[in-house]
């Protein structure tokens, strides 16, 4: 860890360091945290936003897909002129605009199994920004396995649902504990079908991006062993708490 903050940190990170549960350390833990980024949509880029803007040390963001015409109304980080380029080519062209020393490394792949224990060791937190079921289920398992800090979020229509897991400890439900694989269908997270209005993205991404600093900072609560479900369209906002299933992996 770098021992002191220049002139150029001090002021750039000052609105956030003027906090009194964040102040000098608390920058300097930001700043030597790494992160990773699963999906660069909807979710994702607020996610990527927010952190870079934090002073994140190390960002890592996983994609495989390019940028679509109707990825724009929700996906904070393109614009008209990334049509066609690779999503995380084009995040990161934008990230390292807003603040170049946080260091962005791309993984261009769609996540399996193997890649992710390849990578998944670089980083201390994890953000599931993914949009179906079966990434879900395995960012989860691996993010256990490798007893890592997940933060996971789900949107459609105008809803959404997040998720804070710590698998540092024995203790806490994991995301197979509420959705049961057999009773999942991917339905409930295609927007392709279903529709999504492009602000849900935005909130619950940026509480994603809220929720990792918190614990990067170590301060406030987390939601670990609840699920928060936003229904946005009428504004109601319900904690849900559950349980560890007894046959699941996380037992
Ligand atoms: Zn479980």
């Amino acid at each position: 860890m770098s021992s002191k903050l220049n002139k150029n940190q001090l002021e750039k990170f000052s609105r956030q360091i003027i906090l009194k549960d964040i102040g000098i350390l608390g920058q300097k833990k930001i700043l030597n945290s790494r992160v990773l980024i699963i999906g660069m949509g909807g979710l994702g880029c607020p996610v990527a936003e927010f952190l870079t803007r934090s002073g994140v040390g190390s960002l890592g963001i996983v994609d495989h897909d390019i940028v679509g015409l109707s990825n724009i109304h929700r996906q904070t980080l393109y614009d008209e002129k990334d049509l066609g380029k690779l999503k995380v080519k084009a995040a990161k062209k934008k990230l390292v605009g807003i603040n170049s020393k946080t260091k962005i490394s791309i993984h261009n792949f769609k996540l399996d199994k193997k890649k992710f224990i390849k990578i998944i060791k670089k980083y201390d937190y994890i953000i599931d920004g993914s949009d179906n079921f079966e990434t879900k289920f395995l960012i989860n398992d691996i993010s256990f396995k490798y007893k890592k800090f997940l933060v996971t979020g789900a949107i459609s229509k105008f809803d959404g649902h997040i998720f804070t897991f710590d698998f540092s400890n024995k203790k806490d439900p994991c995301l197979r504990c509420f959705y049961q694989e057999e009773t999942i269908s991917d339905d409930i997270l295609n927007c392709e079908y279903e529709g999504i209005l492009g602000t849900i993205a935005g909130i619950i991404g940026t509480m994603q991006a809220n929720e990792i600093l918190k614990k990067i900072l170590n301060i406030g609560k987390n939601l670990n062993g609840y699920i928060l479900i936003f229904d946005l369209l009428n504004l109601n906002f319900r904690k849900v708490k559950f349980d560890k299933r007894k046959k699941c992996i996380c037992n």
